[in-house]
């Protein structure tokens, strides 16, 4: 057996394993190996971790630096991952599977989160306050919400990081950060960087382990101001429900099912690559996955064909490699998840024009692979139409017009994003106004920036991430009043 590569958590600026001495073995998806384990924290861990931002944001170095110093570190961080942007992409790849062509690119793009929210550390103003009484000033300031809690998915675990920290950090608030069980390695490789840039110890902690053992204790934490979270709708809602129990703030990046919508007088080449890049880059888990593709009657059936020759055309295999378009699914379980959604849709009639299984090739049995898989003929109604599959399995619905699209667009108990793909801009314009989604994509499909605030309507989520929006998560207002007048009136009468 070859030796597991082992991560130590960060608590307070010190490398840890767990209080109880237990770990969680990292498999790679391509392979089907361990290679590497990770410290299986519980609530002991937590609370050391909380109590180390805790102290962190009270007291010592991290206040007492000024919002311009913290930018500088900011962006001291942004250039270390820069500089590391080859090696952690390599973790990230072994822990997930994604293609390391996607996660370079990725990587080399996550430094500017870090950049941008460095220079916007020491740009929150406050204000002087217009005052209808004449005897008083006041003013507004900004301040850190406190110790934030960022808890992530296994799909992209440093980019969703950098969207929570990046901003967190700038903000001035101490952060404890949560990866998922099942891609821990990077986050815990890219927190030696922080100690490297300079923050002060305690200001990023990390802690790895299960959901309901480690997660649960961080979200309920009263030390604990803020939840961070990224993941599944239903533990959207568990994270919520604690963090309403201690009333903390929260940020909720959650599923979707986002419709992709091609009219009839779109240039049909792009469009059918948008769908492509919109439901299997990533082997179709991400949030945003363009999962239902509508398209207008007119050239339902040319579109359908030519989106399943394309797909069919994928290479899979392993993800090292820069050949390879589609890598395999990161869990064990989400591979069977994703099976068992290709059952529910031939059960339900849908037509399936390409894969429907796992590939047949002998040198991907290792790997957790499911065939790129497109089912045309598909309504809303039906299950696959309506739950998030989180892999590369596309739904293909039929439209009619306008009205139509945005009817069945909108047929969700999702918002988070949807694309549209038109040569008319009358009709993106329409379209971009009556989605009901955090971002809308005109003849482009999962274009995301630093500068462009990010989040979900209906159940995909609560508050925004990324550009000037998302510091304000980790902000609260205090308006300050200076009594100008000589003397106080009478204090019995409320002024
Ligand atoms: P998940 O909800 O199972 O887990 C997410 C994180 O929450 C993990 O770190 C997990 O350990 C933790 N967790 C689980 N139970 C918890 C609890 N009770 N308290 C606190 N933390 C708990 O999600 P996943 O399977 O890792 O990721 C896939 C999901 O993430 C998909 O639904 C996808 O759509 C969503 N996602 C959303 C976005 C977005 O930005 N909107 C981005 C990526 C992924």
């Amino acid at each position: 057996m070859t030796e597991l590569v082992r991560y130590l958590n960060t608590v307070d600026g010190r490398r840890r394993a767990a209080a109880d001495g237990q770990w969680i073995v990292s498999q790679n998806p391509f392979t089907g190996e361990a290679w590497a384990e990770v410290p299986r924290g519980t609530k002991a861990d937590a609370d050391e971790a909380v109590a180390a931002a805790h102290r962190a944001f009270t007291g010592g170095a991290w206040p007492a630096l000024s919002a311009t110093a913290r930018g500088k570190l900011l962006r001291r961080l942004g250039d270390l991952i820069a500089r590391d942007a080859d090696k952690l992409a390599a973790i990230e790849v072994r822990d997930n599977g994604k293609l390391l062509a996607e996660m370079g690119g990725q990587l080399r793009y996550i430094p500017e989160w870090f950049h941008y929210y460095g220079g916007l550390a020491d740009k929150i103003e406050g204000g002087v306050l217009p005052m209808d009484k004449p005897e008083m000033f006041a003013f507004t300031k900004h301040e850190p919400l406190g110790v934030v809690v960022a808890i992530t998915p296994w799909n992209s675990p440093l980019l969703l990081l950098a969207w929570k920290l990046a901003p967190a950090l700038a903000a001035g608030c101490t952060v404890v950060i949560k990866p998922s069980e099942f891609t821990s390695c990077s986050t815990l490789a890219f927190v030696e960087l922080i100690e490297e840039a300079g923050f002060p110890p305690g200001v990023v902690n990390t802690v790895t382990g299960y959901g309901s053992e480690l997660g649960a204790a961080l979200t309920e934490h009263p030390l604990v101001a803020k939840v961070a979270f990224t993941g599944g709708d239903a533990t959207g809602a568990a994270v919520y429900g604690a963090a309403a129990k201690g009333l903390k703030h929260v940020t909720l990046e959650l599923g979707g099912k986002s419709p992709n919508i091609v009219f009839d007088d779109a240039n049909l080449d792009d469009a059918v690559k948008g769908a492509i890049s919109g439901i299997f880059a990533a082997s179709g888990q991400t949030c945003i996955a363009g999962s239902r593709l509508l398209v207008q009657r007119s050239v339902y059936e040319e579109v359908a064909g030519r989106v399943a020759a394309f797909a069919g055309t994928a290479k899979l295999g392993d993800p090292m490699r820069s050949e390879t378009q589609v890598g395999p699914i990161t869990t064990l379980p989400q591979r069977d998840k994703v099976l068992s959604y290709i059952d529910v849709a031939r059960n339900e009639g849908a037509r399936c024009l390409l894969g429907g299984g796992r590939p047949g090739a002998p040198e991907l049995a290792r790997g957790w692979f499911v065939e790129p898989t497109i089912f045309a003929d598909v309504t809303n109604g039906m299950r696959i139409a309506r739950e998030e599959v989180f892999g590369p399995v596309l739904s293909i619905i039929p439209f009619e017009d306008e009205a139509h699209a945005v009817e069945i667009a909108n047929d969700t108990i999702y918002g988070l994003a949807a694309g549209v793909w038109t040569g008319s801009s009358r009709r993106a314009f329409l379209m971009a106004d009556r989605l009901q989604a955090g971002t809308v994509w005109v003849n482009t499909y999962r274009a995301v920036s630093f500068m462009a605030p990010f989040g979900g309507y209906k159940r995909s989520g609560i508050g925004r991430e990324s550009g000037q929006e998302a510091i304000r998560e980790y902000l609260q207002t205090k308006t300050v009043w200076m009594n100008l007048a000589e003397g106080v009136p009478n204090p019995f009468v409320l002024r």
